[in-house]
C-alpha cells in the first residue's frame, strides 16, 4: 500500500491522452509525469496537472508550450523517452500509417528504454507487427501489453472469462457503440474507423482533409455503421487459445454528433457446455460509460498489471487477453 507513485507518461494528447491526464489526476497510486504531441512534449518529475495542460494544448496547440516544463520539438518522442523518468507510458497515439506503432515500439528499443508500455491498437495487422518485436522487446527489458483499450481490450478480456463455462467456443461476437459531441475531440478515431468502411482503407483515411472527413460524416449525418472489422480482438483470443480468429467478429455504430451511445456496446461468447447444451454470455458495458473511460481505465489497469510483470522480470509483449488487468486507485 506504501509503494511509490507509478510514474506514468501518455505519448499522444488528442481526445484519449487528454482523458488519460484527467483519470490520472485522480489516482493516488499513480502520477502523470511526461506528455508528448506531435510538435513537442512536457516533463515534470513531480507531476503534470491536466487544469494546465489542456488550455496550453487547445490554446497554442502543443504541449510543448506548457510554461516551465514544455519543450516543442518535431521528434518529441525520441526526445522525451530519452530523458525522462518514467515506469511506463501509455501510446494514445494515432496508428496512422499502420506501421506507426511499431516504429514508435522501435524508437523505444533503440534509445535503449526499460520499462511498461500499453497501447489501445486496434487492428489485427497492427498487433501482428508488434508480435515480429517480441524477441527485440524481451532482450530490451520491455514489458509491452497490446490491445488495451475497449475493444480491443476490455471486451476481449471479457471474453476470456466468459469462455471458461463452454468446453467449445462458437463465436464470439462483440459490438460496439460509441457516442461523441463531434468528431474533432476523437481525429484519430474517427479516421481509423472510416478506413474500415468498404470503400476506405487506411491509406486513403490518413490522407483525408479535415474538410473531407466533415464533408463524408455530413454524407452520412454522422453516423459510421462498421461491420465485419479486422479488429486485434480475433489474434488476441486465438493466441490466448480460446477460439480461431474467424470465430470472432467485430462491428459497431459510431455517433459523432451526440455523447449518447447509439447503441450498448457488448460481448457475446457462444459455446457449448461439456452436457452439450449451447448457451451465449453477454457481457454489456453501462450506457453512461464513455468510450474514454472504457478505454483509459482499461489501460492503466493493464499499465499496473504490466508493472508487477516487470518487476518480476517478465519482458515482451502481451495482450489483454493474457494477463488481467489490476486496479488503480
Ligand atoms: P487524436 O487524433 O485525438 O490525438 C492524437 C494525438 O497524437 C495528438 O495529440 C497528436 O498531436 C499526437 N501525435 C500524432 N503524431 C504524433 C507523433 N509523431 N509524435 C507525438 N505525438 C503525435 O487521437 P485519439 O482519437 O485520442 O486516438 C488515439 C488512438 O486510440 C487511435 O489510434 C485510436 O484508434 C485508438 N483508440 C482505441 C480504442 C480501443 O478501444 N482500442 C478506442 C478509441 C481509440
Amino acid at each position: 500500500m506504501n509503494n511509490p507513485k507509478i510514474k506514468v507518461g501518455v505519448l499522444g494528447f488528442g481526445g484519449l491522452g487528454q482523458a488519460a491526464a484527467k483519470i490520472l489526476h485522480a489516482k493516488s497510486q499513480m502520477c502523470l509525469v511526461a506528455v508528448a504531441d506531435q510538435k513537442g512534449y512536457a516533463y515534470n518529475p513531480e507531476g503534470l496537472d491536466p487544469d494546465t495542460l489542456i488550455p496550453v494544448y487547445h490554446q497554442q496547440g502543443s504541449n510543448g508550450y506548457l510554461p516551465k516544463y514544455g519543450v516543442l520539438s518535431n521528434n518529441s518522442i525520441v526526445h522525451l523517452i530519452s530523458q525522462a523518468q518514467v515506469d511506463g507510458y501509455f501510446l494514445a497515439l494515432p496508428n496512422l500509417p499502420n506501421t506507426f506503432m511499431a516504429d514508435v515500439t522501435r524508437q523505444f528499443i533503440s534509445v535503449g528504454w526499460q520499462g511498461v508500455l500499453v497501447d489501445a491498437l486496434k487492428r489485427t495487422s497492427a498487433v501482428e507487427q508488434l508480435l515480429e518485436l517480441q524477441e527485440d522487446l524481451s532482450k530490451a527489458g520491455i514489458t509491452y501489453l497490446t490491445g488495451c483499450g475497449a475493444t480491443p481490450g476490455l471486451l476481449t478480456a471479457a471474453a476470456a472469462i466468459a469462455a471458461q463455462s463452454f468446453a467449445e467456443i462458437h463465436h464470439v461476437k462483440i459490438t460496439f457503440g460509441v457516442g461523441i459531441a463531434n468528431w474533432e475531440a476523437y481525429r484519430a478515431t474517427i479516421r481509423e474507423d472510416i478506413a474500415h468502411l468498404p470503400q476506405f482503407d487506411v491509406d486513403k483515411a490518413k490522407a483525408m482533409t479535415d474538410e473531407e472527413v466533415e464533408e463524408f460524416l455530413d454524407k452520412t449525418n454522422g453516423i459510421l455503421t462498421l461491420e465485419n472489422m479486422e479488429h486485434a480482438d480475433d489474434i488476441m483470443l486465438e493466441l490466448a487459445e480460446i477460439c480461431d480468429r474467424h470465430q470472432v467478429t467485430v462491428g459497431g455504430i459510431v455517433d459523432t454528433r451526440n455523447p449518447k451511445k447509439p447503441i450498448s456496446t457488448n460481448v457475446q461468447v457462444t459455446g457449448r457446455t461439456f452436457e452439450g447444451r449451447i448457451s451465449t454470455h453477454t457481457f454489456t458495458l453501462g450506457d453512461e460509460t464513455s468510450m474514454a473511460a472504457n478505454v483509459c481505465g482499461t489501460a492503466f489497469g493493464y499499465l499496473k498489471a504490466g508493472i508487477k510483470l516487470h518487476q518480476r522480470n517478465l519482458n515482451g509483449l502481451f495482450t489483454a487477453a493474457e494477463v488481467m488487468p489490476s486496479f488503480v486507485r
